[in-house]
């Protein structure tokens, strides 16, 4: 046998031993990346939603729900809304990012953080990541910044393209927080507004304190992959009651509180979440502390069946932060990068859900002309990382 098969089939065999002891406890036949939970209250208040009629975009559930979000995220005001993407949308107008500007978000992201930015007419450029919490690398945009960037007419311009850099777009991947002092220095020295891209951070904390309230406002998820689920969902974070304001109007078609007429002030979208969706939301966020709890023991699992492996290293939380481990991943050994796709497959094929990251977005058709930094870590972070098995429930009921 050619001794690059038997290095990478001996790699796939050390992967599916580590995944097989690891949960050992799991029955199913195939198990998946991650797998919502029901064991608490969900089927009584979504029956509640049904039997009194409010199913749709007014209701009690709706207004608890925000409240629940609100006091986890450790914010002043959480405004639901139908999806994290459409969260983010909101996100980005509110803090100011218009047709023609730009923002610095990561190449290395889910594309609906990149998408936000298209749908409010500006450009996404892309910053590279580092490996402590794959998320973006301040100290190599600070020193970008200083190369491509001055004030101009009381903005930040990118010299080479002319255009406006409107905000910075950080997302915290798979929990892991970014380093956020890092990065509100930047944005401080700069005076460009910090959004916070939250969507699979619910429960982290960075430096003791939930991420999503750090920046002028955040955006969060609660799709079905979540570590708390809605069906679909998300909410506008912030601690400024103008922006807050200001987002449940245009998320709620921008219209004037009245008992019959129909007068709306500007062109808003329907964003609302339905008081169906809150309801489940309502239940699953009763039950945070305990997906944090399992999420966390299944980390501890994880980190230590890895320990001593060669082939791979555990991504643990950064020494700063408490993650919410939403996925956890496992970073393939340089020289084992080009056998990826063949170790996905025979893990796939040993019935665990195992997934590579996303391809960097700038690799995308609708992207490749974005301008963007130096990419080189998180090119190499693409090439190896690899998400293992994450539901709660691999920890226990
Ligand atoms: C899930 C996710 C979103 C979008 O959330 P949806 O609720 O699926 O629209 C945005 N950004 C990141 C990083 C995500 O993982």
């Amino acid at each position: 046998m050619n001794a690059d098969i038997s290095v990478r089939d001996a790699t796939a065999g050390e992967l599916i031993g580590s995944l097989r002891r690891t949960l050992a406890e799991t029955s199913a036949p195939m198990i998946a990346l991650h797998e919502p939970e029901f064991k608490g209250r969900e089927k009584e208040y979504v029956a509640d939603c049904i039997e009194t009629g409010w199913v749709s975009s007014l209701g009690d559930y709706i207004v608890r729900f925000e409240r629940m979000v609100a006091e986890a995220c450790g914010v002043k005001h959480a405004v639901a809304t139908v999806n994290g993407t459409a969260a983010l949308h909101i996100a980005l107008l509110l803090a100011g990012v218009k047709q023609g500007d730009e923002v610095l978000a990561p190449a290395l992201t889910f594309i609906a953080t990149i998408n936000a930015i298209t749908y409010c007419g500006a450009i996404p450029h892309f910053v590279d990541s580092e490996t402590t919490s794959l998320g973006i690398d301040a100290v190599k945009l600070g020193a970008y910044l200083d190369a491509i960037a001055e004030h101009r007419d009381g903005s930040v311009v990118n010299r080479k393209t002319g255009r406006r850099i409107a905000a910075f777009l950080p997302m915290h991947t798979f929990g892991h927080p970014v380093d956020l002092d890092a990065i509100i220095a930047l944005a401080e020295r700069w005076g460009i507004p910090l959004v916070e891209d939250a969507a699979e951070s619910l429960g982290s904390r960075y430096k003791g304190r939930p991420v999503g309230g750090f920046g002028l406002v955040g955006a969060i998820s609660f799709n079905g992959n979540k570590i708390v689920t809605t069906g679909g969902g998300g909410c506008v974070l912030t601690n400024d009651d103008t922006i807050a304001r200001r987002a449940k109007h245009i998320t709620t078609t921008a219209k004037h509180k009245h008992d019959w007429a129909f007068v709306h002030d500007e062109i808003g979208y329907n964003y609302r979440l339905p008081n169906l969706n809150a309801a489940l939301g309502c239940a699953q966020m009763e039950r945070l502390d305990s997906f944090l709890d399992r999420k966390r023991a299944l980390a501890k699992r994880y980190e230590a069946a890895f320990h001593n492996s060669n082939g791979f290293i555990f991504m643990r939380e950064p020494d700063y932060a408490t993650s919410n481990y939403w996925l956890n991943a496992v970073l393939l050994a340089p020289e084992l990068a080009a056998s990826r796709d063949l170790i996905l497959e025979m893990t796939n094929a040993a019935g665990f859900g195992v997934r590579p990251v996303w391809t960097l977005i700038p690799k995308l058709e609708m992207y490749a002309d974005s301008p963007r930094m130096d990419l080189s870590c998180a090119e190499d972070i693409e090439r190896r990382l690899i998400n293992i098995p994450s539901s709660p429930a691999l920890a226990g009921t």
